[in-house]
C-alpha cells in the first residue's frame, strides 16, 4: 500500500467508505470470500475502499454502474492482492463493464498466412497498461452461482499482474527470494503437460483454454487457485506451490 502515506491512507478510508449495508449485501453473497478470516475480510474492504478511490468505472451498452457491480468486482480482485498490496494493480486506471459478451474484431492469420477478420464474443479482455474490460453477466455468473476453476473476474486481474513486468508472458514480477527458474520450470512443465493430454485426446484436469499460450495459462491456473485449489494442488503441486508463494496465500487451508 506504499503509494499512500499511511496519513492519506486514513483520510480516503474516512471520507469514501464503503456503506457496511452495500458491501455486506454484495459480499455476504460471493462464495469465494465467505473462508476468508474476520481479519482478512477488514483488510479486503479498506484495500477496496482504496481501489475504487483509485481506479473508474464504466458502464457501455446502456450500462449503469451500480454499487452491487462495483462491489463484487473490486471485492474479487483485491483478493488476488490481498497479501500484494495495490501497487500490483499500478500503471492502469479503467474497468470497462458490458451488459453480457461483448464481441471484438480480430485479423487472425491461417496456416496459409493470409489474415482474416473474425468475431469473437468474449466474457472478458485485459489491455497491457489499458483497461480491464468485463462482462456483467459473465462476472455475475461466476461470482454469484460459481463452477470451480472458473472466475473471469480473478482471470483478467491476474493478466493485470502478469504485465506488471511488461508484456503477458505468464510470468509476474516475482518477489525476492523466489527463483525464476524453478518458477518457468514448473508452469512450463505443467503446460507442457496440458498441451500433451490434448494431443493425445486424453481429458485435461484443467480448463483446455489455458493450453492457448502461456499468459493464458497462468490467467486460468490463478482461476483454479483461488476457486478450486484442491484441483490445482492434485494435478499440479509445483504449479500450486509457486502461486502460493506469489499470493502468499494458501486457499487450501480456507477449506
Ligand atoms: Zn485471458
Amino acid at each position: 500500500m506504499s503509494i499512500f502515506s499511511r496519513y492519506h491512507t486514513l483520510r480516503i478510508l474516512r471520507q469514501h467508505p464503503i456503506a457496511d449495508a452495500d458491501w455486506f449485501a454484495v459480499t455476504r453473497r460471493i462464495p469465494l470470500l465467505q473462508p476468508l478470516s474476520a481479519n482478512e475480510k477488514a483488510r479486503l474492504r479498506e484495500l477496496s475502499t482504496l481501489f475504487l478511490h483509485t481506479k473508474k468505472f464504466t458502464g457501455v451498452q446502456g450500462l449503469e454502474i451500480t454499487d452491487e457491480i462495483r462491489i463484487t468486482v473490486v471485492a474479487q480482485a483485491c483478493l488476488e492482492i490481498l497479501e500484494l498490496g495495490l501497487d500490483a494493480y499500478d500503471g492502469w486506471v479503467e474497468i470497462i463493464v458490458y451488459p453480457g459478451a461483448f464481441r471484438v474484431q480480430r485479423e487472425v492469420a491461417d496456416e496459409f498466412g493470409v489474415v482474416h477478420e473474425e468475431a469473437h464474443a468474449l466474457s472478458g479482455e485485459s489491455w497491457g497498461e489499458g483497461p480491464v474490460i468485463l462482462s456483467w453477466d459473465d462476472v455475475y455468473r461466476d461470482s454469484f452461482n460459481p463452477h470451480p476453476g472458473r472466475n473471469v473476474v480473478i482471470h483478467e486481474f491476474a493478466h493485470k499482474l502478469d504485465m506488471q513486468n511488461g508484456r503477458a508472458n505468464g510470468m509476474p514480477p516475482l518477489h525476492p527470494g523466489m527463483s525464476v527458474d524453478d518458477w518457468a520450470s514448473a508452469l512450463s512443465e505443467a503446460y507442457e503437460q496440458l498441451q500433451q493430454r490434448l494431443a493425445h485426446d486424453h481429458r485435461p484436469a484443467i480448463d483446455p483454454y489455458a493450453a492457448t499460450n502461456p499468459a493464458e495459462f497462468f490467467a486460468v491456473i490463478c482461476e483454479y487457485f483461488f476457486t478450486d485449489p484442491r484441483t490445482l494442488r492434485t494435478h499440479c503441486p509445483a504449479v500450486y506451490d509457486q502461486l502460493r508463494a506469489y499470493f502468499r496465500q494458501n486457499p487450501l487451508a480456507w477449506a
